[in-house]
């Protein structure tokens, strides 16, 4: 047991150092490099690329792949990470909604298991987490030292740095020291961060926003927020509430929401409130899919709703994505697989609202291209990502 989590330091610790974790990126980015482009790209020495990469062999993360074509000297040998050999695990905390998955580097969900909720204390919660977590390892037959780390996508104010939760309403949970709790007993670094801050990390690792220097991910569908890219970076607020736009009201006189106010994103993009609009016209109550299909087949009552949720959506991407002059914005949940309806009306908004401002528009607005029940799960993925790859020090070299 001691050599194992000695040796999980000495992985960890390697991959850790400044020149490590510029070449891991660098070849987590561009796939395949020789360590001649290694050179170019990082702008380090051949020797000391020579040097980094043995070490990484060594460990079994980077792989020797075929040799390329020569262009006059020695054919270059194109390497690669092992994306097998790294793992992570991850956590969604969301109301009526939590589970724990394993995943490869790639962003692939190895396993998943449902962690039971509802009538414990947050410290009985975690304790059983790391019991789901630890067999979930087991069964995977992995080495622990391969573990990058366990990201917790949590929907509440995080405070990242301390690997805690401020505050949760969804979850009823006040000050959860999550970091120490996971990390004490699964000897494994532990990130959370906000559902949607994560979920915008994703995009830029695994999804829409990979070749993005600013973008903005918008949580629909349970409720509304916003994790907002900048300069590669997550914007995270001396608060640690950017990106908290559900009830700011956006549309004078608008739809009620539940805070007390009209007009607010949240009563427009929740799909229960959608719903409960849904029902007071027609007599009926849908379901998610119901409520997609009837937008398919053209039905009034559904489109006339569509409409008015694509307009709040609109106005938010348009404020926010000027504001901040972002490349991608990309919308999460069912909103973003409507295409014409949502998608295609959005971004012909903003083209229009950009031009008569005077401002070049080449923002996209996309829907984002994981399942909505894994967005959550691959975010704290890409939280793990995120703090092993991009440290805020090393500049990503395209
Ligand atoms: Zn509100």
């Amino acid at each position: 047991m001691v050599s194992l989590v000695s040796r999980h330091i000495n992985t960890t610790r390697l991959i850790r150092t400044y020149n490590a974790s510029t070449v891991l990126q660098t070849l987590y980015r561009h796939g395949s490099c020789s360590r001649t482009q290694l050179a170019k790209l990082t702008g380090m020495s051949p020797a000391t690329i020579t040097r980094i990469i043995a070490e990484l062999m060594e460990q079994g993360i980077v792989l020797e792949g075929k040799a390329g074509k020569s262009t006059g000297g020695r054919r270059p040998v194109y390497l690669h990470i092992d994306h097998t050999k790294l793992y992570i695990a991850s956590l969604k905390l969301l109301r009526d909604d939590c589970r724990a998955a394993l995943l490869d580097l790639k962003g692939n969900i190895l396993s998943t298991e449902k962690l039971p909720w509802g009538g414990q204390t947050p410290q009985e919660f975690l304790h059983n987490t790391v019991e789901i977590l630890s067999t979930i390892f087991t069964q995977a037959g992995i080495n622990r030292e391969h573990i990058l780390g366990v990201g917790v996508a949590v929907s509440g104010i995080c405070h990242p740095k301390e690997g805690r939760v401020i505050r949760s309403v969804n979850l009823d949970w006040e000050d959860v020291p999550i970091a120490e709790l996971l990390g004490s007993e699964l000897q494994l670094p532990i990130f959370i961060e906000n559902d949607a801050n994560a979920c915008a990390l994703a995009e830029v690792w695994l999804g829409t926003a990979r070749d993005a220097v600013s973008s903005m991910y918008l949580k629909t569908e349970e409720g509304a927020g916003a994790g907002i890219i900048s300069n590669k970076a997550l914007l995270n607020g001396s608060r640690f509430t950017t990106g908290e736009i559900g009830h700011v009201p956006l549309i004078a006189g608008g739809q009620p929401c539940r805070c007390g106010q009209k007009g607010c994103l949240e009563p427009y993009v929740y799909f229960g409130d959608v719903q409960a609009r849904y029902a007071e016209k027609t007599g009926r109550k849908v379901t998610r899919s119901q409520f997609v299909e009837l937008i398919q087949a053209q039905d009034a009552a559904a489109l006339d709703l569509v409409r008015e949720s694509a307009g709040a959506l609109a106005l938010a991407c348009t404020h926010w994505g000027i504001l901040l002059d972002l490349d991608v914005i990309t919308i999460g949940g069912f909103w973003g697989k409507l295409q014409s309806e949502v998608i295609d009306y959005c971004q012909r908004y903003y083209a229009a609202t950009a031009r008569q401002s005077g401002i070049p528009c080449s923002t996209t607005i996309t829907g984002s291209s994981f399942n909505n029940e894994d967005a959550d799960l691959l975010g704290a993925a890409g939280l793990v990502i995120d703090r092993w790859f991009a440290p805020l020090s090393v500049p990503f070299h395209r």
